[in-house]
């Protein structure tokens, strides 16, 4: 949404909150206890009361705004600053466009919006030819990983392993100076190590199992040949990665250099947080102006995961 569409719709703290509770009646708003799906709407305390059995909820309630003091607009402006460009913003400069005194509530508030991105990118199974692999992000050094002398390469304190997935699909002929695969969704999945039963859990979770998928030829990627209907093992060589696995890494490239021009460092425990938002604008890419809409639409229809966290 362009800025000036923004100031027109959502001028104040009203026309928010209303637009909020429009999107909510559109979501369906189902009584926790009952589970009916009536509701009146009681203006002066501005909650829904269940038709059936009398049970009340307030406009926030079971939406990412669940437990939330901050006014509404916050989460409105956040939204749109999410949303409004490719790239995105980090929640000090969110906090400053807010002019909001302090830190916390605003972290908060942004990791809450990446958890549903999350959330909602879970529905969906990759399916197709798929390409995985695992990427290597870096990461500040935990407190109690620090007096260790930093060991190098994959295993580095300072490197975080993400499991990579991307739908890719060979193109027929493809332009000079185009790519030889054109990439659907992607997904990207923090990983404690690179075990076959760590990797293998994640992939039959989210890959389709009639896919047909392609990979480095390593210990961690074993076992696919009987999860999936096909199995590609490749010994590549490095220069010829963007042939064989070009989404997966230009997926990590870009990600990469995302959080570092906007990120001051990127704890390991929030990581998956980060990725969430990079891969739910990437698998949306061409929605342009909707990306604010479908936003709210989740905003007012899950509840984050991301709730009594500290940041530092
Ligand atoms: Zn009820």
């Amino acid at each position: 949404m362009k800025l000036f569409e923004f100031e027109k719709h959502f001028p104040d703290e009203e026309s928010c909150r209303e637009r909020f509770r429009q999107q909510r009646i559109r979501e369906g708003v189902v009584c926790p206890k009952c589970g009916c799906v009536h509701h009146y709407w009681k203006s002066d305390k501005q909650m829904f009361q269940c038709k059936e059995c009398g049970c009340r909820q307030s406009l926030r309630a079971h939406t990412v705004m669940h437990g939330s003091k901050l006014p509404f607009r916050y989460w409105f402006v956040a939204m749109h600053l999410l949303t409004a460009t490719k790239h995105s913003f980090s929640a000090a400069e969110i906090q400053r466009q807010l002019g909001h005194r302090r830190y916390q509530p605003i972290w908060e508030l942004v990791h809450k919006l990446r958890s549903i991105m999350g959330k909602r990118d879970d529905k969906y199974t990759l399916r197709g030819n798929i390409e995985i692999d695992e990427g290597f992000f870096t990461t500040e050094i935990p407190a109690d990983e620090k007096e260790q002398p930093l060991k190098r390469g994959a295993g580095s304190q300072a490197k975080t392993k993400v499991l990579v997935i991307a739908e890719s699909t060979e193109v027929e002929n493809p332009k000079k100076g185009r790519k030889p695969k054109s990439v659907g969704h992607i997904k990207m999945v923090v990983i404690p190590n690179q075990k076959a039963s760590t990797i293998d859990a994640i992939a039959s979770k989210v890959i389709d199992p009639a896919s047909s998928l392609v990979s480095d030829d390593t210990k961690s990627h074993v076992n696919f040949k009987d999860m999936f209907t096909e199995h590609k093992s490749l010994v590549v060589d490095p220069k010829d990665i963007g042939k064989v696995l070009p989404w997966v890494h230009i997926a990590i490239s870009n990600a990469k250099t995302q959080f570092a021009d906007l990120y001051h460092g990127v704890k390991r425990e929030f990581l998956q947080e980060y990725l969430n938002e990079f891969c739910y604008k990437f698998n949306r890419r061409y929605f342009g102006e909707d990306l604010f809409d479908r936003l709210l639409m989740i905003g007012a229809s899950y509840r984050s995961d991301f709730e009594h966290r500290t940041y530092g």
